[in-house]
């Protein structure tokens, strides 16, 4: 059960929502659309005049870190280059951790008609189809972990978490709207836009992803280091495949420097693929550039006629070179600060860049309720909260590349050999693994204003 123990006293905040939400829903899919309505308090109101934050973009971190603020009290703006709020079409899993802030924040009413919640996740050899294991999940993870583990198209995703952001009545969202750096003024942060002019407010919140303007113009202009990994990816409707369907099952396929990750969306009626392929040089990058099918066959088609199915059937196939950062030495600047890809891009593999996107924007909420008025001190805690739990998942998401990727029958043998055999005797033991970052809850307090984030 989620405590709210010593955490803020003055007026419910944003834990104390989650909680009064979670209890007010108990258990199951059903229950989710009974959130309590939105209460508007805390922080952004405190001083008698309501307090203005500025998001630069519009994408699930960005987003969530509007709702949660907005919810607090504050007035939202939200600035988006784009010229409508959009979403690549891919899917993206979300794990309980944070599955259990959208239910907090009263998201997943919209998403509840088009998530997928898969029976299990499983690892196979991908040239042979072979289990290494097979974990269920889907109600292991509402058991264990108290919140769904789920696949959605990320469209649908964005488009409840934009939905819950107009039910605040506190945000107002700006596409074609570019935001070129900031300067700091007094107590307040400036956002300088690609037309010139500039919007004042009481925080500005850099949420505009792995090439963020804000961080370059916080910390100096750095490159993203390639990873030597490009992911391809395609979206097809399962009814397409017939019975060579990938499993219902979340599933990874490993193979000697590659593997692949099949999952369904929209209700299961969509099978979405991401192959990961290790290449030595950087290639072209972005969420919309179109493949070779030819060079993805040649990666993936001899494994199995599923693969080839799905390369050959999808309308579409995109490949991207796949990018990450070192850990940062701070996230703000003043009044300033940063959060998703902005602050921490990681590779894929612990399906977690987004999670903890959403992670960050409870958090920062939570930490602007506590310090009550000193932005910038809350700014910093956020940092100190989040740091080492981020690094962690960007230094695992790192190792499960090496992981999925094993060269050599010995190697593949020593490391799946044992995962198949907990599989078979502890499964639990594999759901325990995850309790560190599943089982995160974040309305507790830190135990110092400072604390490491596995105090949480
Ligand atoms: C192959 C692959 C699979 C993945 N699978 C998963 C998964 O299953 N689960 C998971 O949790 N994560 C996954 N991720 C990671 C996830 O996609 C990202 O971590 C997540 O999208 C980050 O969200 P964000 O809001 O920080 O940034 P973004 O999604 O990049 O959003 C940034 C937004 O800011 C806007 N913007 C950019 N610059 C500016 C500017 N200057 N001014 C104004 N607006 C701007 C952009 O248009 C965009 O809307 C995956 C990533 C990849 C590559």
């Amino acid at each position: 059960m989620i405590t709210t123990a010593g955490f803020g006293n003055r007026r419910r905040n944003t834990a104390q929502r989650l909680v009064a939400r979670s209890d007010a829903k108990g258990k199951g899919a059903a229950a989710m659309d009974k959130n309590p309505p939105i209460n508007h308090l805390a922080t952004g109101e405190s001083s008698g005049t309501q307090m203005k934050a500025i998001i630069a973009g519009g994408g699930i971190g960005g987003t969530t870190a509007a709702i949660c603020l907005a919810q607090s009290g504050w007035q939202v703006e939200v600035l988006e280059q784009a010229p409508r709020i959009e979403e690549i079409g891919a899917g993206v899993q979300i794990s309980p951790n944070g599955a259990r802030i959208l239910q907090g924040i009263g998201v997943m009413p919209h998403l509840k008609d088009r998530l997928f919640e898969p029976p299990a996740i499983e690892m196979r050899i991908g040239a042979t189809g072979r289990k290494v294991f097979s974990i269920p999940m889907k109600k292991a993870a509402r058991r264990r972990w108290g919140a769904p583990y789920f696949q959605i198209h990320r469209a649908d995703l964005l488009d409840g978490l934009h939905r819950t952001l107009a039910e605040t009545g506190q945000a107002k969202v700006q596409v074609n709207a570019r935001v070129e750096g900031y300067e700091t003024q007094g107590a307040k942060s400036v956002a300088i836009m690609a037309d010139g002019s500039a919007h004042e407010c009481d925080l500005l919140v850099g949420a505009d992803g792995l090439h963020s303007t804000i961080r370059a113009a916080m910390t100096g202009p750095d490159a993203p280091r390639y990873t030597g990994n490009a992911a391809w990816r395609a979206v097809l409707p399962a009814s397409e495949l017939g019975p060579l369907a990938p499993p219902l099952s979340g599933c990874i396929w490993t193979g000697p420097g590659k593997h692949a990750v099949t999952t369904r969306i929209r209700g299961g009626d969509l099978v979405n693929f991401v192959g990961v392929v290790e290449v030595p040089a950087s290639d072209a990058e972005g969420w919309s550039i179109e493949g070779d099918r030819q060079q993805a066959l040649a990666d993936f088609g001899g494994w199995s006629e599923m693969f080839t199915q799905i390369i050959t059937r999808a309308p579409r196939l995109y490949r991207w070179a796949l990018f990450d950062r070192a850990p940062l030495p701070r996230w703000s600047d003043g009044t300033t600060v940063l959060l998703g890809d902005a602050a921490h891009p990681m590779l894929p593999m612990m399906a977690q860049g987004a999670v903890q996107a959403i992670e960050d924007g409870y958090v920062l909420a939570r930490e602007l309720e506590r310090e009550g008025g000193d932005i910038a001190a809350a700014c910093r805690a956020y940092f100190s909260a989040r740091i080492d739990r981020t690094s962690k998942v960007q230094s695992v998401s790192a190792a499960n590349a090496r992981l999925f990727h094993r060269r050599g029958a010995i190697s593949q043998l020593a490391t799946y050999g044992p995962m198949w055999l907990a599989g078979k005797i502890a499964p639990r033991a594999l759901l325990a693994r995850n309790d560190w970052l599943y089982g995160a809850r974040f309305d507790q307090p830190a135990k110092t204003p400072h604390a490491r984030s596995d105090a949480l």
